[in-house]
Formats: C-alpha cells, sequence, structure tokens
C-alpha cells in the first residue's frame, strides 16, 4: 500500500461521510507496530527508478517532548522504529520524527524529495550530507506560501546527490490535522510529468464542481428557487473542500494567510453539511411528504451551523474527530430518509439515494482498493471522485425534475385559473347579453307603451278640446253659450282698448214669443228659435262675429271693429231678414219678428263692456217699447236711444 495514497484517503475522509467507511475498513485491517531494525540507507545509481517510495527506507520515533534535533539525535537507535505502512493513522501530532538516509557511490544525480500531504502544519527537514547538517528547511502550511523551496501544492525538497556521498534525512512534522506521510524520491522529469497529470485531474474536478456550482446558484437567481440555492451552497462547499484538501486553495486563494488553513476544514465542512441538509430536505420536498422527518433534518441543519461557529474555537484536532462523528451520523440519517421515502414510491427520493448509495460505493471501493482488499487497475481515489461526481449530477438532476414538477404544478393551476376566468367571462357575457336583450325588450316595450299612451293622450286631448268646444256651445241652436258670449266679451273689450277700435253689442228678442209657444206649442218655439240663431249665424259673415244665445228667446251678438252706423245697418238686415221669413212647423206657417238693441263705442277700462252691455239691453227694452220688430240704437247722451 502506498503512502500516497493514504494522504489522499485522509483526504478524502473530509469530504464526505461515507468516505469513514473506507477509513473504518482501513483501521480494521491494519495491527501492530513495526519492529525496530537497523536504519540501512538507500542505493540510489543512475539506473535506480526515478519514482521510489522512501517508505521502506523510513525510520520513525514519535516523542512528544523532544522538539530539538540534538536531543533527537542522543536517542538510543532503539528509539527508532522501521515505519509500518500498517500503522494506525493519527489526528494531531506533535514532534513526530522521521528520518532515511540515501547514500549514492558513483554518479551526479537531481532528485526532489515529496512529501505529498499539503496539509501538514508543520514540516522541518534537517538535510546532513557524510554526518554533517547542511540545511535546516523549514515548510508547512502554517507558513506563507512563497516561503516554500519549491512552489507546488505538495511540499517539495530538491537535493543534488555527489558520487560517494550518504545523505541523512531528520524530519520533525507539526500538525493538528491527518499525519499521513508519503514521501517519494522523484527524478523532476517524472514529478513534473505526474504533478501535470494529477494537477490536470484535480483541475477536471474542481473546475466541474465549479461549473456546476455557479450553475445552479444563476438557476437559483433566476427561478427564485431555495432548493437551487442550497445546492449551489453545497456544491460551492464541496469545490471549495475539495480545493483546500489538493492544497490549491491555499495556493492560489490565500496564499498569504497560513491561518486560513487551520480553520476552513472546521468551518467548511459543518457548512457543506448544513446546506446538504437544507437541499435534502427540499430534494426529498418532506414538507409535503413527511413532517417528523423535516423537523429532525431542521434540527440536524441548525446543529451543522452551529458547529461552522463553534469548531474554530475548539482545538483542532477534536474539532475534526466531532466532525468525523457528525458528518458520518448526519449522513447516515439522510441515506436512511431518502431510502424509506423511496421505498414509499418518491420518485426524487429514489434518484436521491441512488446518487447518495453511489457514493458511497465509491468510497468503500476506495476503502477497499486502499487496505488492498480488492486490487483494480485505477488511482484508490478515482471510485471516490466517480460516486462524487455522480452525486453531485445526480442531485442535479433531482432538483431539474422537482424544478420541473413544480412548473408543471404551477402551470396547471394557471392553466386552471385561466379556463375559470374564461367561464367566468363567458358567463358575465352571456349575462349581458341576457341584460342587453332585455333592455331591448324592455326599450321596445316602453316605446310601444308611450306610443299607446301618446295615442290616448291626443285623444284625450281631442275629446276635451271637443268637450271645452261643446261647453261653449248652446244645445238647442248650436250658437255660442252665455258663457262664451261673457269670456268673448271681455276678450273683445281689451282688444278695443288696445287698438282704440269701436265694438258694437246687438241684443236680439224674439217678439211676443209667449204667445207662440202658447199657440204652436213648445216643439214650434223652439223650432223658431233655431231657426233665427240660424239666420243670425247666416248674416254675420266676418269670422270675429259671434252669435250667442243669451238666454231663452234672446240672442246677443258681439261685433269687433264695429261702430255705431255699421251696427245699426246690419241690425236692421237681420229684423229686415227674419221679419221676411218664412218659418212653418208641422205644415203651419208661423209669423216672427224680433226687436234689436245696439250699443257701440270705443272700450276705454274694464267696467266699459258691461255697461256697453246694459246700454244694448236699454236700447233692447226702447224697441219693444216703440211697437217691437223695431232696432234702437243707445245714444250716449243722456241715456237717449
Ligand atoms: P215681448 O214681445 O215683450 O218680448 O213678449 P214676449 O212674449 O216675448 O215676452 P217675454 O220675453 O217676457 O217672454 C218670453 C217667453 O218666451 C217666455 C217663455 O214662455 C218663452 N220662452 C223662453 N225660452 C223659450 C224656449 O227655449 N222655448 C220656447 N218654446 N219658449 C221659450
Ligand atoms: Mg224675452
Ligand atoms: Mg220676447
Amino acid at each position: 500500500m502506498q503512502m500516497a495514497n493514504m494522504a489522499q484517503l485522509s483526504s478524502t475522509l473530509r469530504v464526505s461521510a461515507p468516505l469513514l467507511l473506507g477509513f473504518i475498513l482501513l483501521i480494521i485491517c491494519q495491527f501492530g507496530w513495526a519492529n525496530t531494525t537497523q536504519n540501512v540507507p538507500l542505493r540510489l545509481t543512475s539506473s535506480s527508478i526515478t519514482k521510489i517510495d522512501l517508505q521502506d527506507w523510513i525510520y520513525i520515533n514519535h516523542s512528544p517532548n523532544i522538539s530539538q534535533l540534538t536531543k533527537v539525535l542522543e536517542q538510543a537507535p532503539s528509539a527508532w522504529k522501521k515505519f509500518d505502512t500498517a500503522q494506525p493513522q493519527h489526528i494531531g501530532v506533535k514532534n513526530y520524527w522521521v528520518t532515511f538516509s540515501i547514500y549514492n557511490p558513483e554518479d551526479y544525480l537531481s532528485r526532489i524529495i515529496a512529501i505529498d500531504n499539503p496539509l501538514l502544519d508543520s514540516i522541518v527537514i534537517y538535510h546532513f550530507i557524510n554526518g554533517e547538517l547542511v540545511s535546516a528547511q523549514q515548510m508547512g502550511d502554517s507558513l506563507p506560501f512563497k516561503q516554500r523551496p519549491l512552489l507546488s501544492n505538495i511540499f517539495l525538497y530538491p537535493v543534488e546527490f555527489q558520487p560517494g556521498d550518504t545523505h541523512k534525512f531528520y524530519i520533525k512534522i507539526d500538525s493538528l490535522g491527518s499525519i499521513n506521510l508519503p514521501l517519494v524520491l522523484w527524478s523532476s522529469n517524472d514529478l513534473t510529468q505526474v504533478i501535470e497529470t494529477k494537477n490536470l485531474y484535480i483541475g477536471l474536478q474542481i473546475g466541474l464542481l465549479t461549473a456546476i456550482s455557479l450553475f445552479s446558484f444563476f438557476i437559483a437567481l433566476a427561478s427564485r428557487s431555495f432548493s437551487y440555492s442550497y445546492y449551489s451552497a453545497y456544491v460551492l462547499g464541496l469545490t471549495i473542500l475539495t480545493a483546500s484538501i489538493h492544497g490549491v486553495s491555499f495556493r492560489y486563494l490565500w496564499p498569504q494567510w497560513p491561518i486560513m488553513q487551520q480553520y476552513i476544514f472546521s468551518i467548511i465542512i459543518p457548512l457543506t453539511l448544513g446546506f446538504s441538509l437544507m437541499f435534502t430536505e427540499k430534494a426529498l420536498q418532506l414538507k409535503y411528504h413527511n413532517l417528523k422527518m423535516l423537523r429532525i433534518c431542521r434540527v440536524m441543519a441548525v446543529i451543522a451551523f452551529l458547529l461552522a461557529i463553534i469548531m474554530p474555537f475548539l482545538h483542532y484536532s477534536s474539532a475534526l474527530y466531532i466532525l468525523v462523528f457528525v458528518v458520518l451520523t448526519m449522513s447516515t440519517i439522510l441515506v436512511a430518509f431518502s431510502l424509506i421515502q423511496a421505498f414509499i414510491g418518491q420518485r426524487n427520493a429514489t434518484l436521491y439515494a441512488v446518487g447518495r448509495i453511489a457514493l458511497l460505493l465509491g468510497c468503500i471501493i476506495t476503502g477497499l482498493l486502499y487496505v488492498g482488499i480488492i486490487n483494480l487497475d485505477v488511482a484508490p481515489q478515482i471510485p471516490t471522485m466517480i460516486g462524487l461526481t455522480f452525486e453531485v449530477v445526480t442531485m442535479a438532476a433531482v432538483l431539474a425534475l422537482r424544478y420541473n414538477d413544480e412548473r408543471k404544478a404551477k402551470f396547471k393551476i394557471q392553466q386552471q385559473a385561466l379556463e375559470q376566468a374564461q367561464r367566468i367571462r363567458e358567463v358575465r357575457e352571456e349575462a349581458l347579453h341576457a341584460e342587453a336583450e332585455n333592455s331591448e325588450k324592455l326599450e321596445q316595450m316602453v316605446q310601444e307603451r308611450t306610443l299607446e299612451l301618446e295615442i290616448t293622450l291626443r285623444e284625450l286631448n281631442e275629446v276635451n278640446q271637443k268637450l271645452t268646444e261643446q261647453n261653449t256651445i248652446d244645445s238647442l241652436t248650436g250658437v255660442k253659450n252665455r258663457s262664451a258670449f261673457d269670456r268673448r266679451l271681455i276678450a273683445e273689450g281689451r282688444i278695443s282698448r288696445r287698438q282704440q277700435t269701436p265694438m258694437a253689442l246687438l241684443m236680439v228678442d224674439i217678439d211676443k214669443f209667449k204667445s207662440i209657444n202658447d199657440q204652436y206649442g213648445h216643439l214650434a218655439g223652439d223650432h223658431s228659435i233655431q231657426t233665427i240663431a240660424q239666420v243670425l249665424s247666416d248674416i254675420l259673415k266676418r269670422p270675429t262675429d259671434l252669435v250667442s244665445r243669451f238666454g231663452g228667446e234672446e240672442f246677443a251678438i258681439i261685433l269687433p271693429s264695429t261702430d255705431a252706423e255699421g251696427a245699426q245697418q246690419v241690425a236692421e238686415q237681420i229684423r229686415q231678414t227674419i221679419s221676411e221669413q218664412e218659418i212653418t212647423h208641422n205644415g203651419q206657417h208661423i209669423p216672427l219678428t224680433v226687436s234689436i238693441g245696439v250699443s257701440a263705442d270705443i272700450i276705454d277700462s274694464d267696467e266699459h263692456p258691461m255697461l256697453l252691455l246694459e246700454q244694448a239691453d236699454k236700447a233692447l227694452y226702447q224697441a219693444k217699447r216703440s211697437g217691437r220688430n223695431k232696432v234702437c240704437y243707445y245714444a250716449l247722451k243722456a241715456d237717449q236711444i
């Protein structure tokens, strides 16, 4: 088994808990300490292989109290024990002394000693040539990066070999972290090639993780999805972790701050774990499937984040032990959760479990390769790297599926909402349509009713007009009645007064009518009255003239714009026409005459029309007195006719 591989095993231990199983396997398979033997030097010639694992020539002396070279040199040979690959590994050592010798009999050779564990805190290499101390080189990640003799992620120490020289090295190691010591003697050409290949793999892994993390971050931003942001943080944590394990982050991110090397793992591991838990909660959709698991997940996440705060204050070695325990426990719980959910039939959980189990398998194979139980033609860390990559990609798929599920659900809800909105719109349109139809009908009905009403109103008006007209007509004769006369008298009086035109009144009374009634009967009397009314209407041609039955067998006539003379002429014409009129009733001739009183004047006051009427009446009386069948004009002077 190779030391270099052990360093990587230790490194991957921090990546994920399943790796710890490999670690545990490793411990189980290891036993015992090596026996003490003589310090045999490595014989190096130009024909030696260009990559020599120094582990077979290494002697160790773990004396925590001896920190000085002189003290170590004073120790008895029995204090040094040959290094055994099966020796259990430690976390945290102080004054861990390592020694080996290289003898070069005949060639000029240039070699590089590589310590392939970039996390060792402090390394001091005491270099003796032929028993003489020529150099004491200090290295380790507790020193700024630039102080390394060769700038590389791992620790390199170049050595020039002269013919016949024996080089002896004492290396003192102090480290709080894992004390893996993969010591290899390289020719510079081979080392360059190997480092190039290795860096390519590391770069590939870091690049892949960075890309996935960034991609998830942008998806989280674009979709405002928490699960993607947790996943992004989780993968970012893995990226920093991987970069730190390989010494890349120290070299490129914080070369001036070796102190970061002391804290980075104890902070980044619980943080990554915390985000892994938060992401798992979302990926397994525990909120919908299992509230108990959700609560446990959240409590574990809180613990993880608290650990990230507490860890830096703890002793580094204790912190690592606690972290190993916590990561192992929580990861096991997560795998159990995902298996339970997968068993219930949750598709995402199945995929999640597949991813986690793949990582676990990768780690187990790595572990088995390390301890030599199986033998494959690949570097032992490769299965873990494949498992990790597979896990990260699977988780991305889980998230994508979950995101798609959510998108579909959202789309479905939107569709339903749209359909509902459409239905509401249709119903509203129908209602509007019905309303429009109704209002149209209503309008039509109103129009019909209005028309009917208008017709009725018009008819009513006509009837009313007729009624009014009938009110002004005397029923027996068909001429105007007394009330029509009275109104007209006032109206014509106003016109006369305004226009200063004369107005004449005629009072016509049938002579001796009582005797006609008596002689011929009342019906003959009525007929006579009708005949005289007809005669009066026929004689008076002017439209403004008014004939009215004043009462009984008396008629009153208004002649507007007529002076006394004209009025007397009209009156005379009336008297004459009637006296010559042939009136017969039931074959009997009825002789009839009338007496007429005339008055005329320009009206000058409101009372004047009534006065004029009285005057006409007086004139009529005069006509009666003077023998009947006469026309009398009322003279103004002293009431003389
Ligand atoms: P005089 O020449 O003085 O006017 O004599 P007279 O008989 O006409 O007298 P008076 O005017 O007093 O009488 C009117 C009579 O006319 C009374 C009534 O019998 C009659 N008389 C009034 N109105 C009507 C009517 O509507 N129909 C008929 N048949 N007779 C009427
Ligand atoms: Mg009379
Ligand atoms: Mg009379």
